[in-house]
């Protein structure tokens, strides 16, 4: 399996796990760029935020509610982002929603 974000969906590489449900996984990013940086993806290899389906990407949103009340930046605000392809700057191609907070970004 030559996906990193597959292999922290498998446990074969560590990550710091906030949220799991059935069909989602959200970690802290290795490299924070806010004092709050979570990333949450489908347990399914998807590549690309844009080859999400309705179904995956309201899961998606649905957990970063839940991520952005346990990390207490539900009322201060937070950002939501996906990079989607080489130019966006995009690293890893399993889709995931960048969350950040925690500071006037
Ligand atoms: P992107 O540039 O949108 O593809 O974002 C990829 C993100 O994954 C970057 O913010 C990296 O810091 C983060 N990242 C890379 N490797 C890991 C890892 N092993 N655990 C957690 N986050 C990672």
């Amino acid at each position: 399996m030559s996906c990193l974000f597959c292999r922290i969906v498998a446990g074969e590489i560590p990550a710091t796990i906030v949220h799991e449900t059935k069909t989602t996984l959200a970690f802290r990013d290795i490299q924070p760029k806010a004092p709050v940086h979570v990333l949450l993806i489908p347990r399914e290899h998807v590549p690309n935020a844009v080859d999400l389906d309705g179904e995956q990407l309201g899961d998606l949103f649905a957990a970063a509610r839940e991520v952005a009340d346990a990390e207490g930046v539900a009322e201060s605000g937070y950002r939501l982002l996906f990079n989607t392809g080489p130019d966006s700057g995009q690293e890893v191609f399993h889709a995931h929603l960048h969350l950040l907070g925690g500071k006037r970004l």
